[in-house]
């Protein structure tokens, strides 16, 4: 199935419906096709150990969603109808969930300019869609570090740019620099800061956290470059709790190379809805390749994955209300 809802300036939002999933007829002068005004978020809805169904913190998306909105120049969608909207999809739709405690069915709002004008200006009229999707666990077989490529010419984001934001035109010009990282033998493209050239933003899709020898975590901080992932703040909070210390700061190639070496950089992992942690082994680059010293499968990587997912599918107390449930 599909939630669509229509806005126009002057009537707000309306004509909310869900109806059955089929093609959008587009004039070829809508304003998305030509000048990228669209914004989309991701999330899960999965069941939970007495049948229920839950989606993960979405009202993190829904504030998100609005963040990426106002950057983009569109209007704000309410969170209220942003969840329901979520809550209608995964009703109507809960028979595609994958049967077991693993699988999840995707769910992608999104909104684009439907206005039918070729100037340059925010459209006056836009889309607002859910449609979901099954998918299965990320890892079968167990979870698997990833390698990584540290692009030496392509950036995500500059300041002032739309990297915190989630817009199709970030993704668009990453697809030629997750192509590098694949032709260079690695599964995921690292951006560096576009200033520098020196310091990790983070990956493709998603973010990355750096395990020092004494059991700190560090992590790029959210200067608006990078995506303020809804993982990434999970572990943030999950390791204050635990009394772990949490450093947002920049975090350069040189010293994780160093600290790969040396030992006092001992995990790295990146984060994201996807994959919710993934051990980061092989990391490549113009100048040469190191491994993160444990090769990727950390025992601090490996407990924050299980605590995250554990808190996430009703296995553990759910001590910051990130459970929502639908059904
Ligand atoms: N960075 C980028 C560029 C992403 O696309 C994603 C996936 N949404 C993330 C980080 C991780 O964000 P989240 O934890 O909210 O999925």
């Amino acid at each position: 199935h599909m939630v669509t809802i229509r806005y126009a300036d002057g009537k707000g939002w309306y004509e909310p419906r869900v109806e059955a999933r089929a093609p959008i007829p587009m004039d070829p002068a809508s304003a998305v096709l030509h000048y990228a005004q669209e914004i989309f978020e991701g999330l899960k809805a999965y069941t939970l150990p007495d049948g229920g169904i839950a989606m993960f913190r979405p009202d993190a998306n829904a504030n998100r969603f609005a963040q990426s909105a106002q950057r983009m120049a569109m209007p704000q969608l309410p969170g209220e109808t942003f969840l329901q909207s979520l809550r209608e999809i995964i009703t109507i739709d809960r028979d595609w969930l994958p049967p077991g405690d693993e699988g999840s069915l995707y769910l992608r709002p999104f909104a684009y300019a439907s206005e039918v004008f070729l100037g340059v200006r925010p459209s006056m009229e836009y889309l607002y869609l859910v449609i979901a999707s099954p998918v299965g666990p990320y890892f079968s077989g167990g979870v698997k570090p990833v390698s990584v490529w540290v692009t030496p010419d392509y950036t995500r984001a500059a300041p002032g740019g739309t990297g915190a934001a989630k817009c199709g035109g970030n993704y668009a010009a990453g697809l030629s620099a997750q192509a590098e990282a694949i032709e260079n033998g690695c599964d995921q493209v690292v951006y560096l800061d576009a200033v520098e050239r020196k310091y990790i933003d983070e990956l493709g899709g998603m973010n990355v956290v750096f395990v020092l020898d004494d059991g700190t975590l560090v992590t790029p901080p959210l200067t608006g470059t990078i995506l303020p992932g809804i993982t990434r703040d999970s572990i943030i909070k999950l390791a204050e709790r635990d009394g772990r210390k949490v450093e947002e700061r920049p975090v350069s190639l040189e010293e994780w190379r160093s600290g790969a070496t040396s030992g006092r950089i001992r995990e790295a992992f990146a984060c994201g809805t996807a994959a919710v942690i993934t051990p980061i082994g092989a990391v490549k680059s113009a100048d040469g390749e190191f491994v993160v010293a444990d090769g990727g499968t950390g025992s601090v990587t490996t407990s924050l994955r299980k605590q995250l997912v554990d808190i996430q599918r009703g296995r553990a107390s759910d001590p910051f209300g990130w459970v929502h449930r639908v059904l």
